[in-house]
């Protein structure tokens, strides 16, 4: 049932959202071929995981897509916990380089011998684990933290996770084209000068460009809640002529 699916553990976004939580955060547990990876463990991600009947230890893998809050404030306490205090390593980190080194790295030093292997995400990289591969494609503009647009491949699946970031004519190259799955962190119903996030505008002219067979939208705001996802994703199903999910807390989808 698990294999090839992904859970969403969390659907907020966006400060309001996540730091009051009036949705859950805490990331998205992709399963890809039996291989389990935890995807932005944000604020809430360790207690959600058990909560939805996951155990850290069956993690392969975290993927970090950028070092904001919203997405990593949990992953000491993952690593912590699926490593039982790093005595059995975690295979695999892979996250942007500011996630891990740098001034102010998110990752605890002393945690650092939980991790088995470091896997750095920059545009155009690939990074091996077993039979799939982790790909870093476009670079996101995304203020404060390196952010990449991240795909997941294996012999017969393809997904797509496009993580926040304003959108720009360059994000309509370098991404995979009829994915299995794509997952837009779709923060506001319409472009906010200001904010370095996507829109539903922009969603809709990538998944005019790249059809994947499904998508999700999710990484919520407030105006993005008043204004209704569900319908959101209907109205992007109607034009882009394709399956378009609203995630909700503790959704699961199969690709
Ligand atoms: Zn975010
Ligand atoms: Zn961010």
């Amino acid at each position: 049932m698990l294999k090839n699916s992904i859970t969403f553990l969390g659907t907020g976004g966006g400060r309001v959202v996540v730091f009051r939580q009036i949705r859950h955060s805490g990331g998205m547990w992709l399963n890809l071929e039996g291989i389990n990876i935890l995807i932005d463990p944000g604020p809430g991600s360790l207690v959600r995981i058990f909560e939805h009947g996951f155990d850290t230890r069956n993690l392969d893998v975290i993927v970090v897509s950028h070092r904001h809050l919203d997405h990593s404030s949990d992953l000491n306490a993952v690593v912590e916990s699926a490593t039982e205090s790093t005595k059995k390593p975690l295979n695999l980190l892979a996250s942007p380089e500011d996630v891990i080194e740098g001034d102010d790295p998110i990752l605890l030093r002393y945690l650092r011998k939980g991790i088995g292997e470091f896997g750095i995400i920059r545009e155009n990289t690939e990074i091996n684990y077993r039979d799939i591969k982790i790909v870093g494609t476009v670079r996101h503009i995304h203020e404060g933290a390196q952010t990449y647009g991240i795909e997941f491949h294996s012999q017969e699946k393809k997904v797509v996770y496009v993580p926040c970031g304003r959108f720009y004519e360059g994000m309509l190259e370098g991404y995979s084209e009829n994915a299995d799955l794509m997952i837009f962190n779709t923060t506001f119903p319409a472009p906010v000068e200001k904010y370095y996030h996507l829109s539903v505008d922009d969603v809709e002219q990538m998944l005019l460009r790249y059809r994947p067979k499904k998508a999700v939208i999710t990484h919520f705001s407030i105006p993005m809640l008043k204004s209704d996802p569900e319908k959101i994703a209907a109205r992007l199903s109607r034009k882009a002529d394709l399956p378009v999910i609203a995630a909700y807390d503790g959704l699961r989808v199969e690709f």
